[in-house]
């Protein structure tokens, strides 16, 4: 089979000139991984050029203070990664002296990389043999070869990670791996594939049997959850409460105090509701006004929420502190709340 080798000659002519191809600096290449995680190309290429630029080296990204690395990554979502990010970055500065392990074990041990980003960063920068596998390997090799094993199951990780081994040119791994992730996001795309100008289409199994639309197959359907919040910007002479996440998505962020409720209420019902009684029982408040839906879906849930501006006196939040309304934009902030920003035109 002349798969991987059709495979490199196709990413040859084909590949897009990006910032992180052009380096074999195992901290660039980790930066470029960790932020292309759920993100396209086109959406994480500023940020990874900012990231770069105000530090250009792990050290640097060390000793940033943890609000300035999460405004850096304001909009690109799943903070996680942001956090992950800035720990390892402090475990490589404290426990490896600055310089990026070169050890295909020490690297699956830094918080926030998994196979996947094990196999890039060990490829990539040190051209170690190890295959990648992310969305777009599974679909080309699902679709070539017809592997219709739920990829989601133990049994269809153990096969796909093995026959993407198994394929990996040893002595070209970086190019291979680099060749079968741009062949799945500009070829065999998951949409409208381009098959009549596709080298593989030969002996590719799901052209010949006309499943491309069937594959690749997951097995679980991920039950999502609504969740409705209304955030309470709620005003004191020009200042405004906010405070900072513990936990969760949004853990490390700024928000407003918020009520949450599993079904979509009327303004009057939220009003109504003993948990609005809870903050402003012994307030005057004056209702400024209510935002229209923000809608953000991540993979387990979908999150409706709403901005109310409210200016009150005497209201007791604990956790939460007053700061200047203008200041606003200097806080890590969600990319909803953030969206609420531009639409009262605060940026
Ligand atoms: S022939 Fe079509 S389905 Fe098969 S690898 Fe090429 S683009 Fe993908």
């Amino acid at each position: 089979m002349d798969f991987s080798n059709k495979l490199v000659n196709w990413y040859q002519v084909n590949k897009r000139d990006l910032p992180w191809r052009n380096t074999v600096n195992a901290y660039f290449i980790w930066l470029s991984e960790i932020i292309l995680q759920q993100t396209r190309v086109a959406q994480g290429m500023p940020y990874y050029l900012a990231f770069v630029k105000a530090f250009p080296k792990v050290e640097d990204l060390a000793n940033a203070s943890e609000d300035k690395v999460l405004k850096m990554w304001q909009g690109l979502g799943y903070y996680s990664r942001a956090r992950n990010l800035h720990f390892t970055a402090k475990d490589i500065a404290d426990n490896y002296k600055g310089k990026f392990p070169n050890d295909h074990q020490k690297i699956l041990k830094l918080k926030g990389v998994g196979a996947y980003t094990a196999a890039a960063i060990t490829s990539f920068a040190f051209e170690m043999p190890y295959a990648v596998v992310d969305g777009n390997v599974i679909r080309v090799l699902s679709r070539v070869f017809g592997v219709d094993i739920p990829y989601d199951t133990t049994l269809g990780k153990k096969h796909f990670a093995e026959l993407a081994q198994e394929l990996l040119l040893v002595e070209n791994a970086s190019t291979y791996n680099q060749a079968i992730m741009e062949f799945g996001a500009m070829q065999c795309k998951p949409k409208s594939p381009d098959c009549s100008v596709c080298p593989m289409q030969d002996f590719c199994l799901a052209y010949s049997k006309n499943t491309i639309t069937e594959l690749p197959v997951k097995s679980k359907k991920i039950k999502v959850k609504n969740r409705f919040l209304h955030f309470l910007m709620i005003e004191e002479s020009g200042n405004v409460y906010l405070g900072k996440r513990k936990k969760g998505i949004w853990n490390g962020l700024y928000e407003f105090p918020f009520l949450e409720f599993d079904e979509r209420l009327l303004e009057k019902q939220v009003m109504k509701n003993e948990k609005w009684s809870d903050i402003f029982k012994d307030s005057n408040t004056e209702l400024l006004s209510v935002s229209s839906e923000f809608i953000h879906v991540l993979s387990h849930q979908k999150i409706n929420a709403q901005f109310w501006h409210l200016k009150v006196n005497n209201v007791q939040l604990e956790n939460f502190e007053l700061i200047a309304k203008k200041n606003l934009l200097n806080y890590p902030v969600s990319r909803l709340t953030e969206k609420y920003f531009q639409a009262i035109e605060l940026v």
